[in-house]
């Protein structure tokens, strides 16, 4: 692939485009797959099967062989099964290949397999897999071939999600709904549908290869398990923003063409502050579609490194002491006719309706902290929430001073003041102030922060699935929305209206604003005063989404059922557990099979040279002192390693799936910690050599 890259003719080569369906489809199909792409409904089934053939011949011209219905189960990631476009060979023996509407719209993948939290029983495991005709087709190519992706959401018989896509999509219906209620209001009549536009800073380590396959613990849990620091970490803050070396660079050039090619915006790529850490953000698009992009991102990082003799690591915190890494979600609502509901305009009209829309999202965040926080936890973000470079767990918005102000001055001026002054309504302040884009980014410690017509959720793990935060954030804006637009609807006289909806829910909700160091430990005992949750673990987390507020609000919106809820919060606790078994019983290897002979023969050696040195008639005070210390550190690790053992066999009988998880975090992973703390300390001590796998330094600066 030497020679001039097109980047325009590369760019969504391997997706089928609207600009393909309008090459191939009939004009009637053509405008009915539009109309349905926009307004939601279902295709007709002759319409279905012209969309198939021609998706079909567009994916075989294209070496394609095999389709999949390519879906997010609550695994987290994404799964297919492919099929080949192969049929029966007629009397003669010849293939012609096929693919129909049905099999384009529809799947049966047998299900029994996946996560489903109690709501398939297993005698009923085939769910379905339905095309989001919102999502294009694309081909994906690897060593298996070239495979045609139909995006699909995943559903139980009876209709319920089992999924992250369905929820998703249910959500940006609801809020296009209740958002267009709001824009009405202020007299556009125009827009038809109001999405969220949705743009994903992700970030990663790369590390060698070789060097990754001689560590247990980053094969089996993508994190280390055990390492004491470097002698150098990242205190010179010579990585962030560094010149990028030469193997990471033909790395991000692969991923950048492959990214391209699936039709993703891959846009800035840059050194990250840890060492061997880097981000890739493209430019923000629809919700949805912007979501399974950046599955396709994780998943093509991880694949082109391996083609690079490297390993991609997503976990939030593959090493102690450094940096992890997180997702940025940054979410804006735009109508299709293109206004960006959180930009605050030039008109006071349109600065009204940010101001209520900023209120709105305000009273949201608030009143539903605990959902948002629940849905940027996962295993590995625990390690990172509330740990020094990340966002606290407590969940804040940054507004920048400029509009903080502009929110004091309309919470403290008194009684609204209905009456319009040379065209400008009267509410405390006429016209916004220009806001200064930069002063509003400057906050890095916000994990909810305004940044000029956008904000930015910056908790969502770097491993995990955006879904589940978008879906959360939609519903929760939706429903302020709703209740907005339930009171000014109704309102005899709308701008007194107005402002004392948006008085009142910035006045009520004004403590969720935090302009100051989210690291740091004032905040806390701050946010405390506050009376803001702060909830410091994935499985504390998970209440939330059973609190009757939330339940009432995702079942008002059609989001998610109770029994869709529950079966959620059972698959989180689950997964909590079975992830921290895992890295117990990683460290157990390790610790037994590799680490402890490690030791044990470092100290043989260590009495064998001391008494030889004795018998020779030297000083031997030093291998004595050494000895002493690598026995007493050897004797706290094997206790540490029966207890993390002996509490490890105890679990399977917590069978309450809550209990258990917390188990899991209390217990167990407690042990983890006192084990590997003389592990570390013993890697320290025991000559390099005979370390019996690569260490932090090793991993972190020779890639
Ligand atoms: P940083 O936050 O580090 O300054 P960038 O500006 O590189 O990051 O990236 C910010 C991300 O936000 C990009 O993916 C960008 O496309 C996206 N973005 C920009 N404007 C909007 C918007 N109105 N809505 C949603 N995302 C946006
Ligand atoms: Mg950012």
């Amino acid at each position: 692939m030497d020679g001039k890259l097109n980047v325009e003719e590369l760019f969504g080569r391997n997706v089928f485009t609207i600009e393909k369906m309008r090459e191939r489809l009939t004009r009637a199909v053509f405008k009915e797959v539009m109309k349905v792409m926009k307004e939601g409904g279902e295709l007709s089934k002759g319409s279905a099967d012209v969309v198939a053939k021609a998706m079909k011949d567009w994916a075989v011209e294209m070496g394609a062989t095999h389709y999949t219905h390519w879906f997010q189960p609550l695994t987290g990631i994404t799964a297919e099964k492919h099929d080949a476009f192969v049929t029966h060979p007629d009397e003669e023996g010849r293939m012609l290949l096929e693919f129909s509407g049905k099999e384009l719209i529809k799947g049966e993948p047998d299900a029994s397999s996946f996560p489903s939290g109690g709501l398939r029983a297993t005698f009923e495991a085939r769910g379905y897999t339905a095309w989001d005709i919102t999502s294009p087709a694309f081909i994906k190519e690897d060593a298996t071939g070239k495979i045609l992706c139909i995006p699909t959401a995943f559903c139980s018989y009876t209709g319920e999600a089992l999924d992250k896509k369905t929820p998703l999509l249910r959500s940006e219906e609801a809020l296009s709904e209740q958002a267009l209620r709001i824009v009405r209001l202020f007299g556009n009549t125009a827009a038809r549908r109001v999405t969220p536009s949705v743009g994903l800073e992700q970030e990663y380590f790369l590390v060698d290869r070789e060097k990754y396959l001689k560590r247990e613990d980053l094969i089996f849990a993508g994190r280390t398990l055990f390492g004491a620091p470097a002698p150098k970490g990242q205190e010179l803050e010579d990585h962030y923003f560094g010149a990028i070396r030469e193997r990471i660079g033909a790395y991000m050039k692969d991923l950048n063409i492959e990214l391209w090619k699936l039709g993703v915006t891959a846009k800035t790529q840059h050194n990250e502050v840890a060492p061997a850490q880097h981000e890739l953000a493209p430019i923000y698009e629809d919700g949805n579609v912007a979501v399974d992009h950046n599955q396709l991102v994780m998943e093509t990082m991880k694949k082109v490194a391996g083609r690079h003799g490297l390993t991609c690591l997503l976990h939030e915190k593959p090493f102690a002491g450094m940096n992890g890494s997180g997702k940025h979600d940054n979410w804006s609502l735009v109508t299709d006719n293109g206004v960006n509901l959180l930009d605050p305009g030039q008109t006071p009209n349109d600065n009204m309706q940010f101001l209520l829309v900023l209120a709105c999202m305000i009273k949201a965040v608030d009143e539903h902290a605990d959902l948002l926080r629940q849905s940027a936890s996962d295993v590995g973000n625990d390690h990172r929430l509330g740990a020094n470079e990340a966002p606290p767990a407590i969940i804040s918005i940054f507004l920048g001073d400029q509009l903080e102000d502009v929110v004091e001055q309309l919470v403290s001026t008194g009684n609204a003041k209905k009456s319009k002054k040379s065209g400008k309504l009267q509410t405390g302040v006429s016209t916004l102030p220009d806001l200064d884009k930069d002063a509003t980014d400057r906050n890095r410690t916000s994990p909810f922060a305004f940044t000029g017509n956008k904000f930015e959720f910056r908790m969502v793990g770097s491993s995990d699935s955006v879904a589940g935060p978008n879906t959360v954030l939609n519903a929760i804006v939706a429903e302020a929305f709703c209740e907005a637009a339930d009171r000014l609807e109704a309102a005899e006289d709308f701008e007194q209206e107005l402002h004392d909806v948006i008085k009142e829910y910035l006045a009520d909700h004004q403590r969720v604003i935090f302009n100051g160091d989210g690291y740091s430990e004032a905040w806390v005992q701050e946010a405390e005063r506050r009376g803001l949750p702060n909830i410091r673990s994935m499985v504390e987390a998970v209440d939330a989404l059973l609190e009757s507020r939330s339940v009432k609000m995702f079942e008002k919106f059609r989001i998610f059922t109770r029994a869709e809820l529950e079966s959620r919060a059972e698959i989180t606790y689950q997964t909590y557990s079975k992830s921290i078994n895992i890295e117990a019983l990683t460290m157990i290897d390790m610790a037994k099979k590799q680490i402890l002979p490690a030791v044990m023969k470092y100290s043989g050696k260590l009495a064998e040279t001391m008494l030889a040195v004795k018998e020779a008639g030297g000083d031997a005070s030093v291998h004595a002192s050494i000895l002493s210390e690598v026995t007493g550190r050897l004797s706290e690790m094997k206790e540490a390693l029966d207890r993390l053992q002996k509490d490890l066999a105890e679990a399977s009988a917590v069978t309450d799936v809550r209990e258990q998880a917390f188990y899991y975090k209390d217990k167990i992973f407690v042990d983890m910690t006192a084990l590997r703390t003389p592990a570390d300390a013993l890697e320290m001590l025991v000559d390099k050599s005979m370390w019996p796998f690569p260490t932090y330094g090793d991993i972190l600066f020779e890639v």
